[in-house]
């Protein structure tokens, strides 16, 4: 093995330190209830927020593009020309999100390596929020601006760098998650946006766990903060609540025309294909013509936190679906986690070093594709386990 030997140490390393990741094998569609080894279980743990990942409407369009579009787009973008059908989910996608334009990537990861490079470079500085996205803090790198983190979701800390920085640097940005995922906080966007005024830096939003979500019929964080218009950038995910595939940036024209000139993953890979493009149309016509779902989302978290909490489970300080059923311990939350997992619920154990040691928890993600029975079921068998494991 000589030279890969390596790699052998490095994952009986991970091994060792319980940091080896088991990939389930999911055998069934996307929705409440999923097929894992052979098994139906509860499927807590997914982002298909809004039930859109095996929706008939989002399959129903896909099929019609494959008919009259293929099944690839055969280039990259700035090569062969681009495609209708991409211009046309960027123009619904800038309607939803009430913005000037939008640029369509890959995924949201491509989205962030794209963005942040191309506005930002040596010479220049990021302010990034300490617990931001592994994607943001990618791009910031590449981009090889000097990145300057500060703490997390708090602004006077982030004042204070940008005071203490400013006058070395030209360009400024800010850029922080929206919704950050493994707690379900959000950004104080408001008050970030005043501090980005004061300081003239271009401001910038992923906003992958609040699209769907929050603001009015699921349009984002920017607009649960009346902020539209005014954030210079908002990146999205197609993957999330959209249950698709894809990236975007959403914004002012001249930044998403720049993006087109500059970005590096839409100059340089292939754009998603139309049987993507087209569920990701159907999703955002869903979105455009009804806020039902993102209601039905509000009302099975709103549901589920408060019997969560009458039961007696910490479940952290979350204003989002994502539910951290907080516990602690790391060792008792693999315990629960394979306790649960038994009872017949898929709900992930989140330990170190995804997040701080002793802050170990077990994340819930609902969905408007969760009926009460189903959210029924997991109050029980969490009320089950957490009293076998004298947690409540
Ligand atoms: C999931 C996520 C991404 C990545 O999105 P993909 O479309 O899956 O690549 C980027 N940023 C944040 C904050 C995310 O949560």
């Amino acid at each position: 093995m000589g030279k890969l030997k390596f790699i052998e140490d490095d994952i009986k390393n991970l091994k060792e330190q319980g940091l080896f990741v088991h990939i389930r094998t999911i055998e069934s569609p996307q929705g409440a209830w999923i097929q894992v080894d052979g098994r139906k279980v509860l499927n807590m743990c997914s982002n298909n927020y809004l039930g859109f990942a095996n929706h008939p409407k989002l399959k129903e369009r896909a099929k019609e593009y494959i008919e009259k579009w293929g099944v690839g787009p055969a280039a990259v973008r700035t090569i062969a020309g681009t495609c209708s059908y991409h211009l046309e989910l960027e123009k619904k996608l800038a309607e939803f999100k009430e913005t000037e334009s939008a640029v369509t990537f890959q995924s949201g990861f491509c989205a962030n390596l794209a963005t942040i490079p191309a506005l930002v470079g040596r010479g220049d500085v990021i302010y990034s929020d300490e617990l931001n996205h592994a994607s943001i803090i990618d791009g910031c790198r590449l981009s090889r601006a000097e990145i300057v983190r500060y703490k997390h979701c708090d602004v006077e800390d982030l004042e204070k760098k940008i005071l203490e920085t400013k006058d070395k640097f030209n360009k400024k940005l800010i850029v922080t998650d929206g919704v950050f995922s493994m707690d379900g906080d959000i950004a104080p966007l408001d008050k970030i946006y005043e501090i980005a005024e004061k300081y003239e830096c271009i401001t910038m939003v992923d906003d992958a766990h609040g699209e769907g979500v929050l603001g009015k019929g699921g349009r984002g964080i920017v607009h649960h903060f009346g902020l539209t218009g005014k954030f210079d950038i908002e990146v999205g995910t197609l993957s999330k609540a959209f249950g698709v595939v894809g990236g975007y940036v959403a914004g002012k024209k001249i930044i998403t025309d720049y993006l087109r000139q500059r970005g590096r993953p839409f100059l340089f890979s292939s754009a998603v294909t139309p049987p993507d493009v087209a569920a990701c149309i159907a999703a955002v016509d869903t979105l455009l013509e009804s806020d039902e779902l993102v209601k039905k989302l509000w009302e099975n978290t709103e549901y589920f936190k408060k019997r969560m909490k009458e039961i007696g489970f910490d479940i952290g300080k979350s204003v989002t679906p994502i539910t951290p059923v907080m516990l602690y311990d790391e060792k008792l939350t693999q315990e629960f986690s394979k306790k649960i997992y038994e009872e017949g619920i898929f709900a992930t154990a989140i330990v170190y070093p995804t997040v701080p040691k002793g802050q170990a928890r077990i994340r819930l993600m609902i969905s408007a594709s969760h009926k009460k029975e189903d959210l029924d079921f997991a109050l029980g068998k969490f009320e089950k386990i957490g009293k076998e494991l004298k947690v409540i």
